[in-house]
């Protein structure tokens, strides 16, 4: 009596690891939508669809025209740790791909019901595969899809009501959402996005490179006030590219709601690019205003460390004095002319 006895140590079920990685990777609706946006555009999307029911609870169904899966591998696509990202460790030190744990697909499908078609380009027939989120799977079998890939998500947490119970109001999730696919669609305004809940449109953004294009797709993501007062960046030096826009002081905000920063395609939150920006606006905001930002900082992949935390969007930068100096010389000078033109002005 008393004594503790040993337990035998067992490898866990497949289905058990997927659902325990499930628990890092998709937290709620919005999380699956950003597996499943960055799969399209890894998979070199120019369209994408996403038709949301009920917050995505119930469906989240996500339709790309990229290069899609081969039929034999598309068993594997829903198996954990595979990916067509990575072979080796020289290809994990400079990530060109926004996925590449290979974990995605396997950690949505022991959580939820998911069905997977695709057409690889190149390929005469499109193959399916459907699974019942506890574990098996039926096809792949030959479907009628048009080239590229549509992945159907439905009843998020069906079999795991323990976090079902976190879920959030249908609003609230698909505020989530929207918020992710907004994102999303700052990142690449070469790829046409379109987003509808319960069948009714929220964002139809168009795609094209060119200026008026990009400063509409800004304006109807981020509303035509910022754009009103946004200053265009565009400037390159030293291997680092900047271009996007900032808002003029005039337009701070009392949060940190409107601050949208991307390094190579991938939305990053990051303390030094966070101090960079605060420092150049330092002698034109004054109090607990926040700047208004949408930026891209491209470089070169070897000079950043993308393998961090799945979720905390942070990034490691290789060289981190070159990349704080650029970021806040490029913005401290381009805010210059504000002051200059804020002291032109009449006095109101
Ligand atoms: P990762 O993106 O980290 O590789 P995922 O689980 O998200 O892992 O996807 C597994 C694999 O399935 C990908 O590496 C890719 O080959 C394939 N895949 C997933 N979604 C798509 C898609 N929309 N188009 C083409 N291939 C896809
Ligand atoms: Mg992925």
């Amino acid at each position: 009596a008393g004594q503790f006895h040993a337990r035998r140590i067992r490898a866990l079920p497949p289905q058990l690891v997927n659902q325990i990685a499930a628990g890092e990777v998709v937290e709620r609706p919005a999380s699956v939508a950003k597996e499943l946006l960055e799969n399209s555009l890894d998979a070199g999307a120019k369209r994408i669809t996403i038709e949301v029911e009920q917050g995505g609870v119930k469906l989240l169904r996500v339709r790309d025209d990229g290069g899609g899966i081969p039929a034999d591998d598309l068993s594997l696509a829903v198996s954990s740790h595979a990916t067509s990202k990575l072979q080796d460790v020289a290809d994990l030190e400079r990530v060109v791909t926004l996925g590449f744990r290979g974990e995605a697909l396997a950690s949505i499908a022991s959580v939820a019901r998911l069905k997977l078609k695709s057409r690889a380009s190149g390929e005469e027939q499109a193959w399916g595969l459907e699974g019942d989120g506890q574990g098996g799977w039926d096809g792949p079998q030959p479907v009628a899809h048009p080239a590229g890939t549509t992945v159907e998500v439905r009843d998020l947490f069906f079999n795991t009501p323990g976090r079902r119970k976190f879920l959030r109001t249908e609003r609230t999730e698909f505020g989530h959402l929207e918020t992710v696919v907004r994102r999303i669609g700052l990142s690449r305004d070469d790829v046409e996005i379109r987003l509808s809940h319960n069948g009714r449109p929220v964002f139809n953004l168009p795609a094209g490179q060119d200026q008026s294009v990009r400063e509409r797709r800004v304006a109807a993501l981020c509303g035509q006030a910022f754009m009103d007062e946004a200053l265009h960046i565009e400037h390159s030096g030293a291997g680092l590219r900047l271009n996007g826009w900032v808002a003029r002081p005039s337009f701070s905000r009392s949060q940190p709601d409107l601050q949208h920063f991307f390094v190579n395609g991938r939305m990053v939150r990051d303390r030094l690019v966070a101090h960079a920006i605060r420092q150049a606006y330092r002698d034109v905001l004054y109090g607990q205003r926040h700047p208004a930002y949408v930026l891209h900082l491209t470089l070169d992949p070897a000079l950043v460390d993308v393998n961090a935390h799945p979720q905390k969007h942070e990034v490691r930068f290789r060289e981190q004095r070159l990349v704080h100096d650029f970021l806040f010389r490029t913005l401290h000078e381009a805010l210059a002319e504000t002051r200059a033109g804020a002291d032109a002005r009449p006095a109101a």
